[in-house]
């Protein structure tokens, strides 16, 4: 049995959890508040990088 993941936003695949593919909620304007599966690169995109999710602190 595989267990694959799929990116929300650009549909990557993995067949192998990697540590920084995650599931991050999404609450915004545009869509209905659920929980999306975001690999490393849209994660970033969208959220920041990691360890510098404070906005205040990066601009
Ligand atoms: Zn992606």
């Amino acid at each position: 049995m595989t267990c694959s993941l799929s990116c929300a936003e650009c549909h990557a695949e993995t067949d192998v959890f990697e540590r920084r593919w995650g599931a991050f909620l999404t609450d915004d304007e545009y869509e209905p508040a659920g929980v999306a599966i975001l690999c490393p690169a849209c994660a970033e995109r969208e959220f920041g990088a990691p360890r510098r999710r404070n906005r205040s602190d990066t601009e």
